[in-house]
């Protein structure tokens, strides 16, 4: 009945900004929510966005089409993005592109793409993840929703720094506990939300061997490309270790869940895409992508059209496409500086480790109680579990942030 409908809890990011947002100190801060800002606290639309934006308004025929999307998008959307994942950003995927061994479909941003991945796995494969911990709190609600009965951590981060050997461990521990059937697990492609630390390369190939090994479900979740070390093809490094034919073979196929989001700041636009990499099989690569047609049906009919339009303009068009490669850069390189600056004011360890702590996030040990005095005392708004979003700070902040950070830390 309608009356046992309980209250649901706010959501741990967005609902804080809604407190900020009644907050009447002009000193406040919000450094809550992943939304990159500039060194004026400004959300800019990247130049290279804003002149694709202007290509498509003075072309009459690119952006008059307001009729629906096809089911699993645009058909340049989806050429567009494979040619600039698995082409460009991970040349090992050309191989599987020319063997028609990815099933492709747009999706909501980042979340969407998890969302029907999820939807798809447990319905046919497994209904059992593990997720870091911590990790991005929504990803528990949205496999939650989708038919995941098994929602599991692994030791990611401990005692202020990644713990792989436990990690493992939680690894095998749930394959001997298991009930034999696959379990799948979310590995965070880069900038690891919210600690910002991620395994080196060499870690990253033992974790792999590992996944390979006790045969789970890789779902690579890729956010923030770009904002790791500033080149978007770079930090798709993931992708390609894992799409190293002669070392895994995935029989159970491999996902990627890629935003748009952060690094075209096409936030709500709900720009991203799921690919599926699939063993070497046609029929099998044709019922993937019926499956996923007739989830995304289902879920939401078809994706929105002009985000992907501006994505396609920016991806097709050379120069543009060389703008949005600057534009990234400096992104990844403001947030550097954010970085920089926090360790000139702040006596903090983890602020000297510059390889193992990037992207949008500053993971600041600081418990629950601490940030709470930060926001009651000092108006400065961090997630509670002492995340910070490192685009918020600039120049006319930082001094008095900093301050409230010595002032709660002592
Ligand atoms: N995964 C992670 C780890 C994230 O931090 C985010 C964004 N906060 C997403 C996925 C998805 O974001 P979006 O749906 O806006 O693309």
């Amino acid at each position: 009945a309608i009356y046992k409908i309980p209250r649901a809890p706010p959501d741990k990011i967005l609902g804080l900004t809604e407190e900020f947002n009644k907050d009447k100190n002009p000193n406040k801060t919000n450094l809550t929510v992943g939304i990159y800002k500039d060194n004026w606290g400004h959300v800019t639309t990247f130049p290279s966005v804003a002149r694709a934006q202007m290509v498509l308004d003075q072309s009459f025929e690119m952006n008059t089409d307001l009729s629906y999307l096809p089911i699993e998008g645009c058909p340049d959307f989806q050429s567009n993005v494979l040619q600039f994942l698995y082409k460009e950003s991970c040349p090992e995927g050309a191989e599987f592109l020319s063997k028609n061994r990815i099933s492709f479909v747009q999706t909501l941003s980042g979340t969407g793409a998890l969302a029907v991945a999820s939807k798809l796995l447990s319905l046919f494969m497994s209904k059992a993840v593990w997720i870091p911990n911590p990790s991005w709190p929504n990803h528990a609600n949205v496999f939650q929703n989708n038919g995941f009965k098994r929602i599991n951590y692994y030791t990611y981060y401990r005692d202020g720094g990644l713990d792989v050997d436990s990690w493992l461990q939680d690894l095998e521990q749930a394959v001997r506990d298991g009930d034999g059937s696959p379990q799948c697990i979310v590995l965070h492609a880069c900038c690891h939300n919210p600690t910002g630390v991620d395994p080196s390369l060499e870690q990253w190939r033992t974790i792999l061997d590992k996944i390979n090994e006790l045969n789970l479900i890789p779902i690579i979740d890729m956010a923030y490309q770009g904002l790791d070390t500033g080149d978007l093809h770079k930090d798709a490094y993931l992708l390609r270790m894992s799409l190293d034919e002669e070392r895994y073979q995935w029989p159970n196929g491999l996902f990627l869940c890629q935003s748009f989001a952060k690094n075209m700041g096409l936030y709500g636009e709900r720009v991203g895409s799921l690919s599926v990499v699939t063993p070497a099989d046609t029929e099998l690569k044709l019922n993937i992508d019926s499956q996923l047609k007739k989830i995304v049906r289902g879920m939401y009919s078809s994706p929105p059209g002009y985000g992907s339009r501006v994505a396609n303009v920016v991806l097709s068009n050379p120069e543009l496409k060389k703008t949005w490669f600057k534009d990234v850069q400096n992104m990844a390189s403001r947030l550097q500086y954010v970085r920089a600056e926090l360790g000139k004011r702040l006596d903090w360890p983890l602020l000297n480790n510059t390889r193992a702590n990037h992207g949008m996030f500053l993971y600041t040990g600081l418990d629950p109680s601490k940030v709470d005095q930060l926001r009651r005392n000092h108006s400065v708004y961090l997630v509670q579990d002492g995340r910070l979003s490192l685009s918020g700070l600039n120049d006319s902040n930082l001094d008095y942030v900093c301050d409230a950070l010595k002032k709660v830390s002592e």
